[in-house]
């Protein structure tokens, strides 16, 4: 492949064949490369290999496995250019987001080489005098992951840095469309000298039977997965059969809000960033913007201006802000929900074209009422539904009017507002002024059908691992 220095990045590229999997370039269409399929039988060997290495990575002081993460960390950083090439051939997201993400997904290596040697017990007063009460903290074990397109090596990282600092091994399937840039980053791991069996990926033809052997597998005893709610409900029915500990991150349906006190500059800014971000398909993209009556025209004028100039093009050209979809089908679904929303009353303001290949235009939806069908989904795609609104009370009935509560946003300069808005709105993340709230350093995750568990700030650490009670009997 072009440009990419460190050649050891795709050592597992192969020859097209039989058991073999073709990575396409939603840009354009050609092949990226192909990758050889696992067998169900060498996916349980993984498995096997996987509780071999987590027992003797359980045993290294966590200092030491904190040098494997930080020298993990410094690796994917040096290579942060090829990377990002990678996932903007296989994911389409423009250049410069996927060095950004390259960036975001190392970011967790590093906090959690650093938190891991923090993963405290405590000391519990005894309830009599003859006895002494603690916890301390223990790895879950073989923790595997089931992995999206959308973020190739962030939702990877994520998961993956705080189970290996907490002394679990860690067997991820990625999304079949974007697997190189997860079988590069374990590559940098291993030159980092992890254990080959301690980090692992699979790769098998058919997602329902790894999340079938996932699931059901008794030395897997963590499954963290990041994709949509259907699958997810899913993999937790099908877990309940082992009592596996899962973590689920799932949809959302974001509503932006923008009150009359907003600062409007800011607001359409915000709004640009989080929903046009990655062609709109993250799972806290703004889904549904709600505008006050007073402040309705100039905002939408201003966001409107400010979408038409969105550039739309191959990723890997100078000054691309928006690539293409993920596929043809990702493609058609959006172009349906703008023919629903039209259909159910809404007017394009900008866009709603279909353009060549897997491109959508970046689309602004006016006459949205918040009764419409078509609010109810995420959108999953670079289209702006806006809903006027006059009540606030109503407006906060309507923000929750949601099976999903991932993250919400909303922009006011009034203080008690803002502190009301904030507690009302059942979310797991809430930007406040600001529409990217993504960092390693806080707990991100959802309520309600987004999923539990958190990845990120102190409580990332947490989901892999256990509390383990001690009671010392007969001191006198
Ligand atoms: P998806 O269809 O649920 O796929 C996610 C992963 O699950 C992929 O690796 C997929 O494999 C695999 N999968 C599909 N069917 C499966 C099955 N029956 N058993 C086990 N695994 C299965 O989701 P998506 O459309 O790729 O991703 C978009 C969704 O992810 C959106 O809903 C988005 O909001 C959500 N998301 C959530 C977060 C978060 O943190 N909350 C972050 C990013 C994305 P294949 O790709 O090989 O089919």
């Amino acid at each position: 492949m072009d440009n990419i220095k460190n050649t050891s990045l795709l050592s597992i590229l192969c020859e097209p064949g039989e058991l073999t999997l073709a990575i396409d370039n939603p840009a354009d269409g050609s092949v990226v490369g192909y990758i050889p399929l696992q067998s169900e039988t060498e996916i349980d060997e993984c498995i096997r290999k996987s509780r071999l290495a987590q027992k003797l990575w359980q045993k290294r002081p966590a200092k030491e496995r904190s040098h494997f993460l930080y020298r993990w960390y410094e690796l994917v950083m040096e290579n942060q250019a090829d990377l990002a090439r990678l996932m903007t051939l296989e994911q389409g997201k423009p250049l410069a987001e996927s060095m950004a993400e390259v960036a975001y997904g190392a970011s967790f290596i590093q906090w959690f080489a650093e938190e891991g040697k923090r993963a405290y017990g405590t000391t519990i007063p005894a309830h009599t005098e003859d006895r002494r009460l603690m916890t301390i903290k223990q790895p879950v074990g073989v923790a595997a992951a089931i992995t999206p397109w959308n973020f190739p090596i962030a939702m990877i990282t994520r998961k993956a840095a705080p189970a290996l600092a907490a002394g679990c091994s860690f067997i991820v399937k990625p999304a079949n469309q974007t697997p190189l840039c997860a079988y590069a980053v374990v590559e940098l791991a291993r030159q980092a000298g992890m254990p080959e069996d301690l980090l692992q990926v699979v790769v098998h033809h058919s997602p329902e039977k790894v999340g079938d052997i996932f699931t059901r597998h008794p030395m897997i005893r963590k499954l963290s997965f990041t994709g949509s709610t259907r699958i997810g409900r899913q993999l937790i029915a099908q877990s309940a059969e082992t009592i596996k500990n899962t973590s689920m991150e799932l949809g959302g349906n974001a509503p932006f809000i923008v009150f009359d006190d907003a600062d409007i500059d800011q607001a359409v800014q915000g709004a640009i960033a989080s929903k046009f971000r990655n062609a709109g398909q993250t799972c806290v993209c703004a889904n549904r913007f709600y505008v006050h009556d007073a402040v309705y025209d100039q905002f939408v004028s201003r966001f409107i201006e400010a979408v038409k100039n969105i550039k739309v093009g191959n990723g890997l050209e100078e000054g691309v802000q928006i690539g293409p979809v993920i596929d043809a089908l990702a493609k058609e679904r959006i172009l349906q929900k703008i023919n629903l929303a039209v259909g159910q009353g809404a007017t394009i303001a900008t866009g709603g074209e279909s353009l060549d290949g897997c491109f959508v235009e970046p689309t602004v939806l006016t006459d949205v009422q918040h009764s419409m069908s078509f609010l109810r989904e995420e959108l999953f795609g670079p289209v702006a539904p806006i809903v006027r609104f006059s009540n606030d009370e109503q407006l906060i009935h309507q923000a929750n009017d949601t099976v999903y509560g991932l993250a919400a946003y909303f922009y006011s300069r009034d203080i008690t507002r803002i502190w009301q808005v904030a507690e009302a709105l059942e979310y797991g993340m809430v930007g406040i002024n600001e529409g990217i709230i993504s960092t390693e350093l806080a707990p991100f995750g959802g309520v309600k059908q987004s999923g539990f568990g958190r990845e990120g700030g102190q409580e990332g650490l947490e989901e892999y691992l256990e509390t383990k009670y001690l009671c010392f009997g007969g001191i006198n």
